[in-house]
């Protein structure tokens, strides 16, 4: 192993995925999350509840200025809720989300904070519920109405759904699949840039799965239209849960078969095959794309 690369090993940001890989590229809870549609469980003090108002989640502010989700209930901060469900247990702990209005005012320790500005800084599973949390609330929040008829939809209790009682018309979670992938070309990986990235920031090509597409097709479509290179040998690696507002990634790499790099400017401003010895600013380390990145960088050592 050359010393550049072990230089990149040992890098803190790099680390905890050389560490994550290990355990077969898990994005999992630690604890199992059983998920319960009963609508009435009742709250313990040591029940998770997830707070928010609009996007932003319920934090505690601490003398380091790091971030913490406040998992106290609303009953216990002295806030009225306007709506709060039940999401089921993690482990033994039951979870809850509820939303406050948005002229609601915290007690001066607590503060607002928006999910994604939360992401990377907060222990992980935490974060992966209030992930869980903000998708059940933004489903709520814009299918209170039937789609077909109009009428006002009811929580079913036998699935994580919601039924009009009117029509019989069904509404699940919105969940948008996305694909994101690595591609690889000897020792070489394709990244490309997004005008919105921080500057000197690569990272791997993705989009959302159309209807009735494969995985394998939608990520042939993506890497076609976004950089027009031929790719093959599409091997599935990981998923992680996207919140933001309802994605989940489904991440693969993938071998450069032919083709040179045309960019499609609509949705990139640059596109070039990175070695090891020069890779530009990288994604954040709890990201998928920065598995798949580290993953071709342990794989190439
Ligand atoms: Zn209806």
């Amino acid at each position: 192993m050359s010393s550049n690369i072990r230089k990149l090993l040992r890098d803190e940001t790099l680390l905890p995925f050389h560490k994550r890989m290990n355990k077969h590229y898990n994005f999992s809870l630690k604890a199992r999350f059983t998920p319960v549609f009963r609508a009435d469980e009742a709250a313990s003090a040591s029940s998770y509840w997830f707070i928010f108002q609009g996007e932003k989640l319920l934090t505690t502010v601490t003398e380091n200025t790091s971030n913490s989700i406040c998992t106290c209930s609303p009953e216990q901060l002295g806030l009225q809720p306007i709506f709060s469900q039940f999401l089921g247990r993690y482990g033994s702990t039951n979870c809850f989300v509820a939303e406050v209005g948005d002229n609601v005012t915290p007690a001066p320790s607590l503060r607002f904070k928006g999910l994604r500005s939360l992401f990377g800084t907060v222990e992980e599973d935490i974060f992966s519920l209030a992930g869980r949390a903000i998708q059940i609330l933004h489903w709520n929040r814009e299918h209170q109405f039937c789609g077909k008829c109009g009428t006002a939809m009811k929580i079913r209790t036998s699935e994580l759904a919601k039924i009009c009682p009117a029509c019989g018309f069904v509404s699940f979670p919105r969940l948008s699949p996305a694909v994101i992938m690595s591609i690889i070309r000897k020792d070489h990986i394709l990244l490309a840039r997004a005008p919105r990235f921080p500057p000197g920031m690569y990272s791997t090509l993705a989009g959302f799965v159309e209807p009735g597409e494969t995985l394998e097709e939608a990520v042939k479509r993506e890497v076609r239209e976004e950089v027009n290179v031929r790719i093959g040998n599409i091997t599935y690696v990981a998923s992680q849960p996207w919140p933001f507002p309802h994605s989940i990634m489904i991440g693969f790499s993938a071998d450069y078969v032919d083709g040179e790099i045309e960019i499609d400017d609509d949705e990139i401003e640059d596109a070039q095959w990175f070695s090891l010895r020069n890779l530009p600013v990288l994604p954040s380390k709890i990201t998928i794309a920065r598995l798949l990145i580290d993953n071709f960088v342990l794989g190439s050592a």
